[in-house]
């Protein structure tokens, strides 16, 4: 097990396989997109194994795929069996738009991959439509509700924005009634690639208060090792309620992970600006054994909590990324 200095275990992994996106969210990005990585650039499936493989040695034990959209890469499904066979990683996990993924259903299963984390920011069409600018709706439900019939773990991710979408928090959270997925509010972060300056932000409490006073029961959960989300629980419900402080960043005693970028750049905090490209460092040439110190170094430098990551920064705030090239 690697501890970082504040005594927190880290053994969880998050890797971006792309920063391209077929959706447009407008807090994540402009609408012309971001200005995407030539292949080349990218980790490669052989060197992400590596990777994993090596981590997996220090204890890691959970990774989630993300991107961009991880299920726009080529072959992503092949990434995904060279993971199900290392021995280390009991829980491998997806974040996904759910556009792209249907047909991959059967696949996923058979390689016991089942925790999936989908994002949709609201329950009306045309409203879905603004934030994405994409007509994907009825595409990302189908995907739910297929996810829901084979039996997969699901989290629903909905960004919550002051003047857009707050008045989907209930009908949301009014899916935890019929299905067994965590529906989750996550506040709104300047990851936009620097084109959004101002965000008004739409607080966790905010989200809690309007989910208290529809929900005279709501009862906390206690928090479990690595939880982002404090997670509520209505009687009856089939499924949980969570809310992400992912701005206000009030779960940072808890932090268990490490970010990598698909162009090998490690974020020891979604916060910092990037603290070691291990894609170069692969690429020149080291043993296994060095890259394993060189993340036990990362680990043992990860900042206490979001707030000191950011001031650590030398990059400019208006230099923000997008969380499709970060990977969210
Ligand atoms: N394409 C996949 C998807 O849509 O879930 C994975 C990548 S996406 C960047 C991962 C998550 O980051 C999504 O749930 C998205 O809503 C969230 N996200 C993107 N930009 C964000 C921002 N500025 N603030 C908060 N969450 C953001």
């Amino acid at each position: 097990m690697m501890k970082d200095s504040f005594d927190r275990t880290i053994d969880y992994v998050r890797i971006a396989v792309t920063d391209r996106c077929n959706l447009r969210c407008f807090y994540c990005m402009p609408a012309e997109g971001i200005p995407y990585e030539p292949k080349a650039h990218l980790l490669s499936y052989e060197e992400i194994t590596r990777l994993l493989r090596v981590l997996g040695g220090l204890g890691f034990q959970k990774v989630r795929f993300t991107g961009g959209e991880p299920f726009l890469r080529k072959d992503f499904m092949q990434l995904l069996e060279n993971t199900a066979g290392l021995e280390d990683y009991k829980s491998i996990h997806i974040t996904s738009n759910g556009t792209l993924l249907q047909k991959h259903i059967p696949k996923l299963k058979e390689l016991g991959i089942t925790k999936i984390n989908l994002s949709i920011d609201s329950l009306d069409k045309e409203r879905f439509h603004k934030i994405t600018r994409r007509d994907d709706f009825e595409k990302v439900m189908q995907t739910f509700h297929m996810l829901v019939d084979n039996g997969f773990q699901i989290k629903l991710n909905a960004v919550i924005m002051k003047g857009i979408n707050t008045q989907d928090i209930i009908p949301l959270a009014e899916l935890a009634k019929d299905y067994p997925v965590d529906v989750r509010f996550i506040e709104e972060m300047p990851f936009n690639g620097g084109y959004k300056e101002n965000i008004e932000m739409y607080s966790a409490r905010d989200i809690y208060s309007d989910l208290k006073a529809h929900y005279s029961n709501l009862d906390k959960l206690p928090s479990k090792h690595g939880d982002t989300a404090s997670l509520l629980s209505v009687p009856g419900y089939k499924g949980y309620i969570g809310v992400i402080a992912a701005f206000s960043r009030t779960f940072c005693n808890t932090c268990n992970r490490l970010r990598i970028s698909s162009k090998g750049e490690i974020k020891s905090c979604l916060y910092d600006d990037g603290v070691f490209n291990i894609r170069d460092f692969m690429r020149s040439g080291v043993s296994d054994e060095e890259l394993a110190e060189k993340f036990q170094e990362i680990v043992r430098l990860k900042p206490k909590d979001g707030f000191e990551a950011e001031k650590m920064r030398k990059a400019p705030k208006e230099a923000m990324q997008s969380m499709s090239s970060i990977g969210g």
